[in-house]
């Protein structure tokens, strides 16, 4: 799953794609928005919240519409386990209408690959390097700021925002929740979750309102998110971290990490830990996501050189601990209570996530 530092990149990205330009055309594929349209707007912000994308649009500029609600408008939108948004420059998409299979690369599954396969395969993918131009069969669309535009520093940079894409190998068109075309280009939600249109006015009551404070964000207050971890001490650590109602941002990655790096027993209840280790543990994960929110490729034990490992402990279960030696345990933690929306249906929520953690270092109490 994405954690919240994957989050910010994808906003930065969309942020220097869509800000202050206007909406020529949209796309949703969803149900519930079938018939919407944004067309006209411009795109006021691009703001994370937690795991959440906001998309601010203006008001509708067309005074018939008014009738109808053309207050601001949210694109929400949940990258939940593998969704993504990318970039596509338009001016080589002549065929908007033709959602071909979207191209994926070597640069584009390194974020992935840390999430889903462990950091070696990151090291190697993310190594590759640029996109092929273009191959028998690919998708009309072209990854914004390649090789005709003439491989600028910025080039380089967008490339390399684009790692922290969270993309699953072999996503196709029909993965294709949302479509937002400007002018210059096309920004295209592949598997997002939740998407949905609600008044900006309204983000908070039904969007993001529940959500602890954003480790990420402007509003992050460490006190509040002890407050909230406190009010439920019967809860196991590991379970409580990754409940958005109590601090927003932190996945499975960060969990484990965390976990380790502070020894804490990932079954402990908050309130079994010992003295001042609930505050360590949320000012670490803080500290992390911050380190890592510009990177291009994650690690928690500090710039990961090639070859080096980029975690301490996430997916390297039956590993030896990095600390003691001791073979690094496989274990499974209920997320069942935890739900990144205050309306589980309208969301898939996996229950059993897989964690490492240490059997000597780690231990209970
Ligand atoms: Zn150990």
């Amino acid at each position: 799953m994405p954690e919240g530092d994957s989050v910010y990149r994808q906003c930065k990205m969309l942020r220097e794609a869509l800000e202050g330009a206007v909406i020529e055309s949209s796309d949703f594929r969803v149900p519930a928005l079938a018939t919407s349209d944004v067309s006209g707007r411009t795109v006021v912000a691009v703001v994370p919240r937690g795991k959440h994308i906001l998309i601010r649009l203006s008001a509708a500029p067309n005074t018939e519409e008014m009738k109808s609600g053309a207050e601001p408008l949210t694109l929400h939108s949940h990258l939940m386990m593998d969704g993504t948004w990318r970039v596509f420059d338009r001016a080589h998409n002549d065929d908007a209408g033709h959602l071909g299979e979207p191209r994926t690369s070597g640069a584009d599954a390194g974020r992935s690959g840390a999430d889903a396969r462990g950091p070696g395969r990151a090291t190697s993918s993310s190594g590759r390097g640029g996109l092929q131009r273009s191959r028998p069969g690919a998708s009309p669309y072209r990854p914004r700021g390649q090789a005709r535009r003439g491989g600028s520093v910025r080039s380089a940079a967008e490339s390399r925002t684009r790692i922290s894409a969270d993309v699953s190998v072999g996503q196709g068109s029909h993965t294709i929740r949302a479509i937002l075309r400007t002018k210059d280009v096309e920004a295209v939600g592949f598997d997002v979750k939740d998407v949905r249109l609600v008044p900006t006015r309204l983000e908070d009551q039904e969007l993001v309102g529940y959500l602890g404070p954003d480790i990420l964000g402007p509003d992050w207050g460490l006190e509040k998110a002890l407050e909230r971890l406190n009010a439920q001490p019967d809860r196991a650590i590991g379970t409580a971290l990754m409940d958005q109602r109590n601090l927003a941002g932190i996945g499975n990655v960060y969990r484990v990490e965390v976990l380790f790096m502070t020894r804490t027993n990932p079954w402990a209840r908050v309130d079994s830990l010992p003295e001042g280790r609930l505050r360590e543990i949320v000012v670490l994960a803080h500290k992390l996501l911050h380190l890592n929110k510009d990177r291009s490729m994650r690690s928690t034990v500090g710039q990961a050189p090639q070859g080096r490992p980029l975690f301490w402990a996430y997916g390297r279960d039956g590993q030896p601990c990095r600390r003691c030696g001791v073979q690094l345990k496989r274990g499974e933690i209920d997320d069942a209570l935890l739900t990144v929306d205050p309306a589980p249906s309208r969301t898939a929520v996996q229950h059993l996530r897989t964690i490492a953690w240490c059997p000597r270092c780690q231990v209970a109490g």
